[in-house]
């Protein structure tokens, strides 16, 4: 059955949750889990669902128009910095409080919510208690603690990694070769974007077989470890190349409109945010790919003989905190540097 929740693969118990929640929706829904995974395609389509006559069947104009992200009552509010501003949550109250253009309801996602920051005290009397017009769709990769607030007034929807399986299965039905689609669907971390992003990426063994070299090359200097972060991050520059050539194509066919439409109405400004957002997130993934890579060598240890395992607890426990402040922007270099410098120095498997 084709209708507004079909570009939504990998996630039917999502699908399901949201198609259950759009007969009779409240005032508003956080979907926890990383965007990769779907969540910014189910509120489209949870936005369409709400917003169609028929309750999403994916072809009446609602649908198109809120599929397309094009729908007046259908929009997506999306941070232009790495946190949110006072000006962000003064704009989305602005808009919250307005009436629904064409029909009678509107529908507010906010994406990159755990991005709130300060500002969640500003936005908590608008999203706990909307106009009766107005749904919020909040999206996070995390609940970091100050969403925790936003996040009590909304029903909360727990959105899972994408399986490895199923990424495989959606890569191959996609017509990617069975090896290329193997190892793309191990390193994608859950996120279908990503695997879809590593299947035309030529440097990812490379990658990780840098990664995976990182315990050997350690010896307890500061200096070993300022090569090999900048070895690192250059790597991850790199790896952002699929992307940047997808997102020329992007603009060039912008342009293309621009040339034959007037700039009114061509979105570059969506396009563009939406460009730099994917490929902060990229470095993001990469990160926390590169991280689960080196981390998996350690947990490899761990299962061999080993006469002292603390060393090499502490290290994956230093891998673990450091991937979870990859969400707070933080400064790349000094990130890695603190952690190569809290690995235990030499081979983990000798
Ligand atoms: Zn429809």
């Amino acid at each position: 059955m084709s209708d507004a929740f079909s570009g939504v693969r990998g996630q039917p118990q999502l699908v399901g949750q949201l198609r259950a929640a759009s007969v009779e929706p409240v005032h508003a829904y956080l979907l926890a889990g990383p965007a990769g995974a779907g969540t910014a395609a189910a509120a489209v389509a949870f936005a369409a669902a709400l917003l169609c006559p028929e309750g999403g069947c994916g072809t009446c104009r609602d649908c198109r128009l809120a599929l397309a992200g094009e729908h007046p009552d259908a929009m997506t509010f999306v941070p232009e910095g790495a946190f949110l501003r006072i000006t962000d949550a003064e704009e989305i109250s602005r808009v919250a409080v307005r009436s629904p253009i064409e029909g009678r309801r509107k529908v507010l996602v906010l994406a990159d919510f755990h991005r709130v920051q300060r500002v969640g005290p500003a936005l908590l009397k608008t999203i706990e208690e909307p106009p009766e017009s107005t749904v919020f769709v909040v999206l996070a990769d995390t609940v970091p603690p100050e969403l925790v607030t936003i996040a009590s007034r909304c029903v909360r929807i727990d959105v899972a990694p994408v399986p490895r399986s199923t990424l495989l299965d959606l890569l191959l039905e996609e017509g990617v070769e069975e090896a290329r689609a193997t190892t793309a669907a191990a390193a994608a971390g859950g996120s279908l974007d990503r695997a879809r992003l590593l299947v035309s990426d030529p440097g990812l063994a490379r990658r990780r077989e840098a990664w995976a070299g990182v315990p050997e090359r350690l010896d307890g200097s500061g200096a070993v470890v300022a090569v090999v972060v900048a070895e690192l991050l250059e790597l991850v520059e790199e790896a952002a190349e699929p992307l940047r050539r997808a997102q020329a194509e992007e603009v060039a066919a912008l342009e293309e409109r621009v040339t034959a439409t007037g700039e009114r109405g061509s979105g570059r400004g969506r396009v563009e945010a939406s460009q730099r957002r994917a490929l902060r997130r990229h470095r993001t993934e990469e990160l926390r790919f590169g991280m689960a890579t080196l981390a998996d060598r350690y947990r490899e240890a761990l299962a061999g003989p080993e006469t002292d395992s603390r060393p090499v607890i502490a290290g994956l426990d230093a891998i673990t905190a450091a991937s979870a402040a990859l969400l707070r922007n933080p400064n790349e270099t000094l990130l890695l540097q603190g952690l190569l410098l809290r690995l235990p120095a030499g081979s983990p498997s000798r």
